[in-house]
Order: C-alpha cells, then sequence, then structure tokens
C-alpha cells in the first residue's frame, strides 16, 4: 500500500522527481480544494514556475480541472483548481460472510450510485460470477461515466500483499482463495482486494482534508459479522511478516469463551461480533460458519430498536457486547497506544447506550489512566466505511506520494 504523505507535505526539492512532484501537487488539490497555483507554491515551498509546468502537465492528463475564479480585492483573478474527478469511477465491493455491498463512487469517495445487496455465495467462484454481473449493471446504470478506474474489493479475512491472496477468512471458510485475477478476467477492470479493517484505516486517512492534521498512529476496528482491526502506524498500514498483523479479532479474552469461526475458543470476535450479540439476546451459541438466510430475519439494528424501546433483555444484550468491546480496546491500546481507534459497524448505532459500558470496562484494564482516556471514534454505518474503504483502495494510490527524502 502506498504511503500516505503525513501533514505537513513534504517539500519538494530540485532533485525530487517529476512524478512525485506531480503526486504532491495532486495530494494538496485533493485535500485543500479549490487550490490557486499561488498557494500551491506556497505550500510546496517552490516557485509559481515549477507549480506551472506541473499543473500545465496535470491538465493535459485531465487529473485536474480549472473552475471557478478567485476573488481578490485588486490584481489578477486566480483560477482555482479541483480534482477531476467528474466522469471518472470507483467500484466498491464490501464481501463480508452474510451479504456483499457494492456501490460506484467517485474518485473522491462521493457515491454515484446506491448501494446494492445481495448474499454472499460461499463459493468463491459462484460469487465472482455474481460479482461481476452486478458490477456490469451498475455500470451501465450510470451512462454519464466516461471511465471506470478500477474494482475496490474489501473482504473479512488476512490478505497476502504482494498477490492480493486472501491467506485466511474464518467467517467464509475460506483459505487461500483468489478473487483477483477472476475478477479481473470477468470484467476486465483492475482489482485491488484488501483486509476490511486495513482498507477502513486507510479510508480514514484518505479522507482527511483541508489542514487537518494527521491523527497519528491510528486503529480501526470494525464489527460486523467477525471483527476486523487496521493498523496505522507513522502513515503507513501495518501487516507484518505474514499478512496477520493487526488481527485482534483473535486474541483471546478467554480461553474457554466461546467457540470462535477460526475454529479456537474465546477470540474477542466471538464476544462482540454481530452474531455474538445476537446470540446473547436469543440465549443460544453463535453460530460459525457463513450465516444462513433463515436465520438472518433479525438483524442487530432490529435488536438495537428493541433495545431503545425498553426491552431489558436487548438492553442487556448490548451493554454486554459493550463491555467486551472495551475489555478488548483495552488489549489494542496496551499493544499500540495509538492516538485515536475507530470503530464501525450496525453497533456504533448504539454508542449512546454502549459508551458507558466501553469506557469503564476500558478504563479496568488500561495500563494507564491517560491511555484509558483514547479518544474512540465511532463511525456511523450510514457512511459505509467498509464501502469507503474499498474506494480508497483504487482512489488512493493514484494520488498517494512517496515521502520525499
Ligand atoms: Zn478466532
Amino acid at each position: 500500500m502506498p504511503r500516505i504523505p503525513p501533514a505537513p507535505y513534504q517539500v519538494a526539492t530540485r532533485g525530487t522527481s517529476r512524478e512525485i512532484n506531480s503526486r504532491i501537487v495532486l495530494n494538496l488539490v485533493r485535500a485543500h480544494q479549490p487550490i490557486s497555483r499561488a498557494d500551491l507554491a506556497r505550500k510546496m515551498g517552490v516557485r509559481r514556475s515549477a507549480i506551472t509546468l506541473i499543473v500545465n502537465d496535470l491538465l493535459k492528463r485531465r487529473a485536474v480541472f480549472e473552475g471557478a475564479t478567485g476573488q481578490t480585492v485588486r490584481g489578477r483573478k486566480p483560477t482555482f483548481l479541483y480534482i477531476d474527478s467528474r466522469r471518472r469511477a470507483v467500484i466498491a465491493a464490501d464481501i463480508r460472510a452474510s451479504d456483499t455491498f457494492l456501490m460506484l463512487s467517485d474518485l473522491l469517495g462521493k457515491p454515484l450510485t446506491g448501494v446494492v445487496t445481495f448474499q454472499t455465495s460461499p463459493d468463491p467462484k459462484q460469487l465472482v460470477k455474481t460479482l461481476a454481473a452486478r458490477i456490469k449493471a451498475l455500470i451501465a446504470e450510470c451512462p454519464g461515466i466516461d471511465a471506470c478506474e478500477g474494482i475496490g474489493v474489501v473482504v473479512p479475512g488476512m490478505v497476502e500483499h504482494s498477490t492480493m491472496k486472501i491467506l485466511h477468512a474464518p467467517t467464509l471458510g475460506w483459505r487461500n482463495v483468489s478473487l483477483r485475477e477472476p475478477l479481473a478476467a470477468a470484467t476486465g477492470l483492475p482489482v485491488q482486494v484488501e483486509n476490511s479493517g486495513r482498507a477502513c484505516a486507510l479510508a480514514q486517512l484518505w479522507a482527511l482534508r483541508g489542514d487537518a492534521p494527521l491523527p497519528g498512529d491510528l486503529v480501526f476496528v470494525s464489527v460486523s459479522d467477525g471483527v476486523g482491526v487496521g493498523v496505522i502506524i507513522h502513515g503507513e498500514v501495518l501487516r507484518g511478516r505474514h499478512n496477520i498483523a493487526g488481527e485482534f479479532g483473535h486474541v483471546p479474552l478467554s480461553l474457554d469463551g466461546p467457540r470462535c469461526a477460526c475454529g479456537a475458543n474465546g477470540c474477542w470476535e466471538a464476544y462482540v461480533s454481530n452474531r455474538a450479540t445476537l446470540a446473547r439476546y436469543f440465549g443460544r451459541a453463535a453460530t460459525a460458519g457463513p450465516e444462513r438466510a433463515s436465520q438472518r430475519h433479525f438483524t442487530v439494528e432490529d435488536l438495537i430498536v428493541r433495545a431503545r424501546a425498553g426491552d431489558a433483555k436487548a438492553i442487556a444484550a448490548v451493554e454486554t457486547t459493550g463491555r467486551y468491546l472495551g475489555l478488548g480496546l483495552a488489549s489494542v491500546i496496551n499493544a499500540l497506544d495509538p492516538s485515536r481507534v475507530y470503530i464501525g459497524g450496525e453497533i456504533t448505532s448504539a454508542w449512546d447506550l454502549i459508551e458507558g459500558s466501553v469506557r469503564s470496562a476500558l478504563s479496568e484494564r488500561a495500563l494507564t489512566s491517560a491511555a484509558a482516556r483514547t479518544e474512540i471514534r465511532p463511525v456511523a454505518a450510514s457512511e459505509y466505511p467498509r464501502l469507503q474503504g474499498a474506494a480508497a483502495l483504487v482512489a488512493a494510490p493514484a494520488f498517494a506520494a512517496s515521502i520525499v527524502a
């Protein structure tokens, strides 16, 4: 994964290659648009003439376009630059064990279509077939699109970065599954595959706009059928030697706890996933492996509605999930000490009901009181953080600049 340069942006030097300079300019336009050439030159610490050359090249490549003219008190009015995301689309796919979500967005992650949902086939061949057909239908629905830059796919499992092969997806029961080649062959589009938690973390960096400072090291915890965790340290996605770094979902809270989809007992995921929360409410064991449609008539959202209506059992079920969420977060915070933790998933719509339980469990186990106060930021399911993550897989590499020495 290319590195997104930490703010403030590295200053280009004479030795900096033109390609890197043009990526830095693109990134600045993305973060600050609309922006004038003079402001770009100021932010990069280079002469106007150098910026003009790069911008002319980007205009020719249709990476940026000139928009409205700015207002100044006197003198020449500057023309503002924008990223040219018009008519250029990205396909975002979020594969979960239960359902797959699909959306078309522009290069900046703005949705161009509604979200399409269908049941995930546990057979990868069948899933690729369905996915390709749905993607073609979605593109056909958007006649205004000139170019589709590619497909970003997030999956609930560990992904080998170099090949994008899915090494292990416990909730789907997959090992060594490749979606990239067959999906590219079926659609004729380039495909990027990444672990959902990592893609979500990347998308949070990607979404920073203006002069917002980088939050520092950050963690994204995505709670759905399972638990995916993405970690960003020093502006870079943490992968580890075997592509499993950050798999806190399978760190045990208790050795004799409930059975997890990975085959072990007592993993964090087995306590806080949507399945675990529902199982707690219904007083049954959480199902391992792909969920059947017949079991899906009642969701965590339904449970939260009941909790808000005063159903004591529903309140207890979501609060208990909050407590386990906090206990697991303590492990994450004690291990990584990040500046900020994002939480995504349906359970965040009950944040006002569970925040107290999350915080008190975190306080019990965090190693210092300052660590217990680590910022936790819920990301609403309505923002589709996993689809934003999938879109960023395709869009971010086009903008991300290498760190300039
Ligand atoms: Zn597990």
